[in-house]
């Protein structure tokens, strides 16, 4: 494996492997840039088939942070770590006990928090190693905690910014979402939608998570391989990455994506893809940094709760300016963030997709 020849290295600042044979520990860090302050992004915990599949993984999601917290408008950079491991049978409090003190080696380059298969009480275990953590529960009167509801508050604001940009709509009314997903932001997503009178429809591998929707906001259960498709007029992935791809795009009914779910393009070329479809696709970076935001101001400390909402409705405004630019510009909405985000650390537009 030749990282540095990897189409997904991207000049990353640092990547290093941390081991430790007495937990079992094998994670990876990746820093893509620290131009703008410290590398802040969770740690994702995943049974990972090879390293190489870890690298590409982590150098992803890395400089995804990198974007994410720049246009954000956070005093952070952008890096990601991964434990390479089932977190249903592989996790103990010595594992990332032992984790902490690999991201405390760093000396603060990299700042960590939870991710898809790593938890609040993972990260507890984590800072008693190291201060280098984030994610550890919001202290009286101050921002933090769970940040999945944060999430979901960014994403229901852009949704609305796309659908005053594309459909015309000032009101949610009447809508017909389509959410695939309903975990920790897309049940919150769902609430604040059925609230504003939107159709919905949902889809999740877990039926427990389907049932609480259905029985508390009377949404409309459908499978799992039929949301992509549905005949509504937003799709909300607040699931998996990669599901925009040359395979699914041709077959979306829906005119607007905007949700959640991290990585939704497989490749630059479906950003594309979706302009010439008529689709507006919300970049994901940029709709899902509610959580970051949340994080990030508990990590700086002294945030208020209503410091950090105030922050979030920045994102509507943000995302309208893509919208905008893409439209005057003639180029994916996806590429327009990136090249916005690159300018601001520093490393000019040279992937910009047109
Ligand atoms: P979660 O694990 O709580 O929820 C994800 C849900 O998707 C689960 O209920 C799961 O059963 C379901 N799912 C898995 N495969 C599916 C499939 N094929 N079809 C339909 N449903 C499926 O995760 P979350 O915290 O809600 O995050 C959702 C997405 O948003 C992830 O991609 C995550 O990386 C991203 N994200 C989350 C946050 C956050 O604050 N939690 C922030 C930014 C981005």
């Amino acid at each position: 494996m030749d990282i540095f020849a990897m189409p997904d290295f991207d000049d990353h600042e640092l990547v290093v492997f941390g081991r430790d044979a007495a937990t079992g520990l094998r994670s990876i860090v990746a820093v893509h840039s620290t131009a703008l302050g410290p590398a802040a992004g969770g740690c994702r915990m995943w049974p990972y088939a090879s390293t190489a599949e870890a690298v590409t993984d982590v150098l992803r999601l890395s400089r995804g942070m990198s974007y994410k917290n720049a246009l954000a408008g956070l005093p952070f950079g952008g890096g990601k770590a991964v434990i390479i491991g089932d977190s249903r049978t592989a996790k103990t409090p010595e594992l990332f006990e032992a984790y902490g003190r690999f991201i405390d080696s760093l000396g603060g380059r990299y700042v960590t928090a939870e991710d898809v298969g790593t938890t609040l009480s993972d990260m507890q275990q984590v800072a008693r190693r190291t201060r280098f953590v984030s994610g550890l529960g919001a202290r009286k009167g101050e921002a933090g905690g769970d940040p999945a509801p944060k999430t979901a508050l960014g994403v229901f604001l852009g949704l609305k910014a796309a659908a005053r940009f594309r459909l015309g709509r000032s009101d949610l009314e009447g809508l017909r979402v389509a959410v695939q997903g309903v975990g920790g932001v897309g049940y919150h997503l769902c609430r604040l939608l059925a609230a504003e009178g939107v159709t919905l429809r949902v889809a999740d591998v877990r039926p427990a998570a389907v049932e609480r929707v259905r029985d508390e906001l009377g949404a409309a259960a459908v499978s799992v391989e039929s949301i992509m498709t549905e005949d509504v007029d937003v799709l909300a992935p607040c699931a998996l990455g990669a599901i925009l791809n040359a395979h699914t795009i041709p077959l979306l009914r829906a005119r607007i994506v905007a949700g959640a779910a991290n990585n939704q393009l497989a490749t630059d070329e479906d950003g594309r893809a979706l302009q010439l479809a008529g689709v507006v696709y919300a970049p994901d970076y940029v709709i899902n940094a509610g959580g970051i935001i949340s994080v990030a101001r508990e990590y700086l400390g002294n945030a208020t709760e209503a410091q950090v909402t105030a922050e979030i409705q920045g994102i509507p405004a943000r995302l309208t300016e893509i919208f905008e630019r893409a439209r005057r510009e003639k180029v994916p909405t996806s590429a327009i963030a990136d090249t916005m985000a690159r300018e601001r650390i520093g490393r000019g537009g040279t992937r910009l997709v047109a």
